[in-house]
């Protein structure tokens, strides 16, 4: 069965039909702000806990934890490029796609919600980084068994828009 794709404006902490969302963490795995903030606020602080063992990640690199607190089983954290500094930058955002939907796939996850990693207070170009998720994410799951639905949940209708014209 074809992958289901989607675009849809939303919380990345209010996906209750996933199994998993994903984290635009930061290198320490801390709660900060945008999305980390809201999934940490919403899982509570055993999903602090949880990360400091697995800190500190490289740009590229995802970690998964329980979900705690969140209507999901599983979050996925990854750290996307600080555009402007961390080199290459499209094959480190890339990374993160191709490996957050790696792992996803060895703990048998069939629904999947991503952020517009990077696209926040680590600055990539709105465009060009709704193009390198969703070319990466439509390149990869056709190799990944067991992956059902993978959503793209953006914050605003501006991204959402950019979203669903490149989808
Ligand atoms: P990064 O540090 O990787 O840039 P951010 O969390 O700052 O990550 O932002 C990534 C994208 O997620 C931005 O487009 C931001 O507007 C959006 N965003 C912020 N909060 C949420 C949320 N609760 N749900 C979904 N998207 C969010």
């Amino acid at each position: 069965m074809p992958t289901q794709l989607e675009c849809r404006q939303g919380d990345i902490a209010n996906q209750p039909d996933m199994d998993a969302v994903v984290n635009a963490a930061n290198a320490e795995l801390r709660p900060g702000g945008g999305v980390a903030g809201a999934l940490h606020r919403a899982a509570g602080p055993e999903l602090d806990r949880a990360c400091r063992p697995l800190a500190p990640i490289e740009p590229g690199q995802a970690v998964i934890t329980e979900a705690f607190g969140l209507p999901n089983r599983h979050v996925i954290h990854c750290l996307g490029p600080v555009y402007g500094r961390d080199k290459p930058e499209a094959e480190l955002l890339a990374a993160c796609y191709r490996n957050a939907l790696s792992l996803a796939e060895q703990q048998g996850i069939s629904s999947l919600a991503f952020p517009a990693l990077s696209a926040g207070a680590f600055g990539y170009p709105l465009e060009e980084a709704t193009r390198i998720a969703l070319t990466t994410v439509s390149e990869t799951l056709p190799q990944c068994t067991g992956i059902e639905r993978v959503r793209f949940v953006l914050f605003d209708a501006a991204s959402t828009e950019v979203f669903q014209r490149t989808l």
